[in-house]
């Protein structure tokens, strides 16, 4: 199947830390995928600003570097990429002083799309946003968009909100919560409100459980500091499985529209009851063989941060009532795996008695690796023997059903960024979205701090702590398994 590409108008995007790992590792490879898919008219351009001292041809040369680390070979036909660097500007810029600014400027042109990408330490939006203003570079027309960690609590949040909300509207400001670009992600939407299957399912009544699992294989790596400040909850449970949880929950927008979609998280979010301390589980990876603990890789042997964080979840309204979400993420899990799993109720009543035992339907979203879903029904055992149930797949691998040479598979950031550029807010967090979902994390947080529990030690390898399954077994339920 042949995708289409609809380019976007010409644009101007400044990436702010353009020379930066995020830049370097998907924002600049997202942005040459669309080129090469068709998708940038050859008038845009990108202009990377950050500390390091560079002519533009040095810059073209990173970024060219960094195409052949993230890129594969096959999809780097030279004249994509020097199309590509071709549209590469670079500004040596001080995002707390006056280098810079006017030559940014001078790269405006006031006829194309104008975005910027803070692809730098929070502490820099307001700086940033300042003299974007201060040097007339800004407008009302003007977008930003701003990256993870939004605030490390309620009153962070509010603040990072205020500070940009002195320079720019909402409708300006573009909150990237990349697991929202993914494919299967908004394919979830797609499955919801386009087919008439499921929707009449998706309550209380026919739900059993819905299980949201985001399993890494990595440790903290060098982000140890930072990580350390953070933990799971923090840096995974707040933003991105909360987002999953609020596209599973939410009820049907009136139109796919940005404030619709927006409004009805907020209404999940601010649905979520408190989560009680035995109901959640805390862990941190030991030592194995060659892999050190946590507390090796953070550098701070009384750290009592979680890589580990499993917790049920009640959203109290009518249609969830009842019907838990159990949440789960972890580092050094065994495998890299992000699912969610709607886990469907028994039938009423079996008619094939007790031999043919239990079968449930389970509808499960990947979000990686393989992104696709799945949805396990119950059929006959063929053959002869009387009537035995199994349970087999349905499946919908993206890959596999739209071709795996289609280019329009995009990553999250590449999809979004074209978002942005399209001026569609739909995909990303509206701040008072992001202060409820610190409002709801904080008290969670402060009554672990206030008793000072070490989390649970689990192996490098496995799937979290013991007590993680525990907080299923004891309501008569299973994690579904992490699997190499
Ligand atoms: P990084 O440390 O690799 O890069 C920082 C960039 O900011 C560099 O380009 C640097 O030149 C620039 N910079 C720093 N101080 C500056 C100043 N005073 N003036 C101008 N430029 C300055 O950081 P990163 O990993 O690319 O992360 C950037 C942002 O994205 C951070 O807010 C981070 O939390 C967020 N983020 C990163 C990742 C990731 O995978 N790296 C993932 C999610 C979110």
């Amino acid at each position: 199947m042949v995708s289409r590409v609809i380019p976007v108008d010409p644009f101007d995007l400044t990436i702010f830390g353009g020379t930066g790992d995020l830049a370097r590792r998907k924002i600049l490879p997202g942005l040459y995928r669309r080129f090469r898919a068709g998708q940038m008219p050859e008038t845009s351009q990108i202009v990377g600003a950050a500390r390091s001292d560079l002519t533009e041809d040095q810059y073209r040369d990173e970024v060219h570097e960094a195409l052949k680390e993230f890129i594969s070979k096959d999809k780097l036909e030279s004249n994509a990429v020097d199309g590509f660097l071709s549209l590469l500007r670079y500004v040596s810029i001080d995002a707390t002083g006056d280098k810079g600014w006017s030559e940014l400027k001078e790269h405006q042109r006031g006829d194309h799309i104008s975005a910027f990408y803070f692809s730098v330490a929070p502490s820099l939006f307001g700086p940033i946003a300042e003299r974007l203003h201060e040097h007339g570079i800004a407008d009302a027309s003007t977008r930003i968009v701003v990256e993870k960690p939004f605030g490390r609590d309620l009153e962070t949040a509010r603040k990072l909100n205020q500070t940009l909300a002195q320079h720019f509207d909402e409708t300006q400001i573009y909150r990237i919560d990349h697991y929202l670009g993914k494919e299967t992600v908004q394919n979830l939407m797609a499955l919801r409100f386009g087919n008439v299957l499921f929707e009449p399912l998706w309550n209380s009544q026919y739900v059993d459980h819905i299980q949201i699992t985001v399993a890494e294989t990595v440790g903290v790596g060098g982000r140890g500091g930072y990580y350390d400040r953070s933990g799971a909850m923090r840096d995974m449970v707040q933003n991105h499985l909360m987002q999953l949880l609020c596209l599973i929950a939410m009820e049907p927008p009136s139109q796919f529209e940005p404030d619709a979609v927006r409004d009805e998280k907020l209404k999940v979010i601010r649905a979520l009851d408190p989560v009680k301390p035995e109901e959640l589980v805390r862990g941190q990876y030991t030592a194995k063989g060659k892999t050190p603990s946590y507390l090796h890789d953070v550098e701070n042997e009384d750290s009592r941060t979680e890589s580990f964080m499993a917790m049920k979840v009640n959203v109290s309204n009518w249609r969830w009532a009842g019907t838990p979400f159990y949440l789960r993420t972890g580092k050094r899990l065994r495998a890299r795996q992000s699912e969610i799993a709607v886990v469907f109720k028994d039938a009423p009543h079996s008619i094939f008695g007790e031999e043919a035992g239990r079968h449930r339907n389970i509808l499960t979203i990947r979000l990686q690796p393989n992104e696709g879903m799945t949805l396990g029904v119950t059929i006959k055992e063929p053959g002869p023997g009387g009537m035995r149930l199994i349970d087999v797949p349905l499946d919908m691998t993206f890959a596999d059903a739209l071709g795996a040479e289609n280019d329009n598979v995009t990553d999250a950031y590449e999809r979004l960024v074209m978002d942005v550029i399209r001026g569609n807010q739909t995909l990303f967090m509206r701040g008072d979205e992001v202060e409820a979902a610190w409002a709801w994390t904080d008290p969670i947080i402060e009554s672990w701090e206030s008793r000072d529990r070490r989390p649970y030690p689990y192996e490098p390898g496995s799937s979290g702590p013991e007590e993680s399954a525990m907080l299923l077994h004891r309501e008569e339920r299973r994690w579904r398994e992490i699997r190499e």
